[in-house]
C-alpha cells in the first residue's frame, strides 16, 4: 500500500513557518503581512473558499481585508478596486477569486493587479519568470504540489513525470516547476492519444483535469508517485462527496506515494497562498 501524503499535516508544517516568518517581519519591519481577497458575486463555492483563506491568514498572524462587490459589479468598478488596492501600502496581496461573472474579463483584472502583489501568480509577468527559470511569485496549487513531492524524493532530478491537464492555473505552472527540478515533463491532455500508457511510463503524474477518478491502476505504474489535484463534488446516494481525478482504492495499492482528495493538495494551496503573501511583503520592502 502506497504512502498517502497526508496534506494537512504537511500545510500545518508550512503554515509554522509561515507564522514564524509574519512574526519576524512585524518584529524588525513594524508592518503587518496583509492580504486583500476580491469576490465577486455570491457563488457559494467562492463564498467558502474566500472565508477559508481569510480564517488561515488570520490564524498565522496575518491582516487580512476581504472585499465584497455586487454580482452586477462593472469592469470598472472591480478595476478601480484592484488601482486602489494596488497603491495602498498596507496591502501587500492580492487575490481576486475566480471564476468571476460572465459578463467580467479575467484577464484583464489579473493584468491589472500590480505583479508584485500577485500572490496568485497569474499576472502575465510572473508566467513568463516561472517560464524562464526566474524568481517570480508562483501559483499556489503546483507550489503545494512541489512541496509535496519534495517530501517522497530527495532529489526528482532525471525522474520522468507526466502532468494531466494543462490549465494555465495549474497544469502548465505545474509543468514548468518539474522542469525546474530536472524532470523530463510531458503534458497530457484531451487530445493526448493512448494517454493511458503516455502515464504509465511516469514515476510521477499530477493530475489536475477535473473528471472524478479518471485515472485508474490502468494509468499508473507500479511504484510511481501520484498527486491528485482534482476536486470533484458527486452526489451519492443523496449526499455530496468531494472526489479527486484518480481512483484512490485501485491506484493506493499500486503506487509508492499517493496524495488523497479531501486532506491532500487542498490544504497545501492555501498554506502556499499564506507564504506568497509573506514573499510579497518581503520583496515589497526591499
Ligand atoms: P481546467 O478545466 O481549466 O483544465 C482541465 C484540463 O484537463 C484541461 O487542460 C483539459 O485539456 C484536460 N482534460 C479534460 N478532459 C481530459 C481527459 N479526459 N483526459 C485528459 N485531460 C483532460 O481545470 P483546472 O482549473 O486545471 O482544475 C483541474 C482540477 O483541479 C479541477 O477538479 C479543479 O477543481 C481542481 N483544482 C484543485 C485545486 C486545489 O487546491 N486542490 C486548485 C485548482 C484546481
Amino acid at each position: 500500500m502506497a504512502h498517502i501524503i497526508d496534506g494537512k499535516e504537511l500545510s500545518n508544517q508550512v503554515l509554522i513557518e509561515v507564522s514564524s516568518e509574519v512574526e519576524r517581519i512585524k518584529e524588525v519591519h513594524g508592518i503587518v503581512p496583509t492580504l486583500a481577497v476580491v469576490l465577486v458575486g455570491e457563488d457559494p463555492a467562492s463564498q467558502v473558499y474566500v472565508r477559508n483563506k481569510i480564517k488561515r491568514a488570520e490564524e498565522v498572524g496575518m491582516g487580512s481585508v476581504s472585499h465584497r462587490l455586487d454580482a452586477k459589479s462593472t469592469q470598472k468598478d472591480l478595476n478601480n478596486l484592484i488601482d486602489s488596492l494596488n497603491t495602498d501600502s498596507q496591502i501587500h496581496g492580492i487575490l481576486v477569486q475566480l471564476p468571476l461573472p460572465e459578463h467580467l474579463n479575467e484577464d484583464e483584472v489579473i493584468a491589472r493587479i500590480s505583479p508584485a502583489k500577485d500572490v496568485d501568480g497569474f499576472h502575465p509577468l510572473n508566467v513568463g519568470a516561472l517560464a524562464a527559470g526566474r524568481e517570480s511569485l508562483v501559483p499556489c496549487t503546483p507550489q503545494g504540489c512541489m512541496i509535496m513531492l519534495r517530501q517522497v524524493h530527495s532529489d526528482l532530478s532525471g525522474k520522468s513525470a507526466v502532468v494531466v491537464g494543462r490549465s494555465n492555473i495549474v497544469g502548465k505552472p505545474m509543468a514548468a516547476l518539474l522542469l525546474q527540478e530536472n524532470c523530463t515533463v510531458t503534458i497530457a491532455h484531451s487530445r493526448t492519444q493512448d494517454i493511458e500508457a503516455v502515464c504509465r511510463k511516469a514515476d510521477i503524474v499530477v493530475a489536475a483535469v477535473g473528471r472524478a477518478k479518471l485515472i485508474n491502476s490502468e494509468w499508473v505504474r507500479p511504484g510511481a508517485t501520484v498527486i491528485d489535484v482534482g476536486i470533484n463534488a458527486i452526489e451519492i446516494d443523496g449526499k455530496r462527496k468531494l472526489m479527486g481525478d484518480v481512483d484512490f482504492d485501485t491506484v493506493a495499492p499500486i503506487a509508492d506515494a499517493i496524495s488523497p482528495v479531501p486532506g491532500g493538495v487542498g490544504p497545501m494551496t492555501i498554506a502556499c497562498l499564506l507564504m506568497n503573501t509573506t514573499r510579497a511583503a518581503e520583496r515589497q520592502l526591499s
